[in-house]
């Protein structure tokens, strides 16, 4: 039968995560830490599972967990999302996002992603039956480009999608750029997906900026969580989607008949660790060391670094040593130098060489040292 998604193949991460596994490599490419979570947060999930919370939770997800998210959304960011009718807990943002989008977007429209953009918008997208828009960030330093945004706006935009920490780049937006978009999408009703799974992972004393911040983004915006990267637990598959209550009603129909709810031990134990705010509080400086940790090790290589002001990503310019494809050098770098590393290519639609590899610092001090070993050989 005719492919919903005739150009979908593997993920880059599956690929790149299956090569390393295949040499033994040391695994910088695929986003997750190999370091343990809190004990603490594993002993909260098993009280909450021996305490019998092991069938279906409420479909938004429990009250809880949603009470929680509201309370940290005002204490951090200063808008009051109403647990009940704008808080909705999903199993991870690929589900978020994937979720959001087939609520608001219909065969047709239009929708706009900022390339590189994290690999699952797209298809998502075309899931949708939406019509997908693609603009460039700004070559090099990967800053949104309004002029550019603005002229890919039609009456037919539905939405746009925005991600900040940024995958793959590491920039963050700041407050002018949020202010500017704010302004741009005034005049128009187009919904906006803001993808804040990095939010912990911001850098030399940044601020993060949510779309939860800025009035005029928040009453359009579905605002996008991942436990699994606050809480070192990628594998648990847990976020959350905040959005005002119409918004929130369109997403629900969608996510009640595509999961329902999530795993409810899970998210027990989860609300019952954020009451204490510090492991997200510390964040930022835990991985900023990981970040200046691996930046140090690189510094007299001959990888050129590009700034890292977000996220868990490092992202290094790799025409200093190797005339080989970004995404022929990840393998090469992986098979005979024993890193992997993922090709920033791999976040465009159309295939875009401009020498630069991502990786990922969310990785024990030992690791990170042995990598460094070994790419400080080129
Ligand atoms: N968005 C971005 C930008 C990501 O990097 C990731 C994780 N790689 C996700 C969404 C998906 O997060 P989750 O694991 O919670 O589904
Ligand atoms: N978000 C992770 C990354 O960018 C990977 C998630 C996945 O494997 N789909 O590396």
């Amino acid at each position: 039968f005719p492919s919903r998604l005739p150009n979908v193949g593997t993920t880059i991460f599956t690929v790149m995560s299956a090569l390393a596994a295949q040499h033994k490599a040391v695994n910088l490419g695929q986003g997750f830490p190999d370091f343990a979570c809190d004990p603490q947060l594993l002993d909260a999930v098993n009280n909450a599972m021996r305490a019998g919370h092991n069938q279906y939770p409420p479909m938004a997800g429990v009250q809880v967990l949603r009470d929680a998210m509201s309370e940290k959304y005002q204490t951090l960011y200063g808008r009051k999302y109403d647990a009940n009718t704008e808080i909705t807990v999903t199993a991870g943002a690929t589900q978020a996002i994937l979720t959001a989008v087939l609520a608001c977007v219909q065969p047709g429209d239009e929708a706009i992603v900022l390339e590189p953009c994290y690999d699952s918008y797209v298809p998502n997208i075309e899931t949708a039956g939406g019509k997908v828009v693609r603009v460039p960030l700004t070559p090099g330093t990967f800053r949104p480009d309004f002029d550019k945004i603005a002229a890919a706006i039609t009456p037919r935009t539905r939405l746009l999608i925005i991600n900040s920490p940024h995958n793959p780049s590491a920039t963050i937006w700041t407050d002018a750029e949020m202010r500017k978009l704010e302004e741009l999408l005034a005049p128009t009703d187009i919904i906006l997906i803001s993808d804040e799974v990095y939010e912990h992972m911001v850098f030399d004393g940044a601020a993060h900026q949510s779309a939860a911040r800025f009035p005029g983004l928040a009453a359009r915006a579905f605002i996008v969580s991942s436990f699994g990267k606050t809480y070192h637990v990628t594998g648990w598959k847990i976020g959350t989607v905040a959005a005002p209550a119409a918004l929130t009603a369109e997403f629900r129909k969608v996510h009640q008949f595509n999961v329902f709810t999530v795993n409810t031990p899970m998210q027990y134990g989860i609300a019952d660790y954020m009451q204490d705010p510090a492991p997200y509080l510390q964040l930022p400086a835990f991985y900023q060391t990981k970040r200046d940790l691996f930046r140090a090790g690189l510094k007299d290589s001959r990888f050129k670094l590009l700034p890292s002001q977000g996220s868990y990503f490092q992202c290094v310019d790799i025409s200093g040593i190797s005339d080989l494809s970004e995404a022929d050098f990840c393998q090469w770098l992986t098979r005979e130098i024993g890193v992997a590393a993922i090709p920033l290519s791999a976040f465009y639609v159309e295939k875009f060489d401009q020498r630069v590899v991502r990786f990922c610092f969310a990785k024990k001090d030992e690791t990170l040292r042995d990598a460094i070993e070994r790419l400080r050989r080129l």
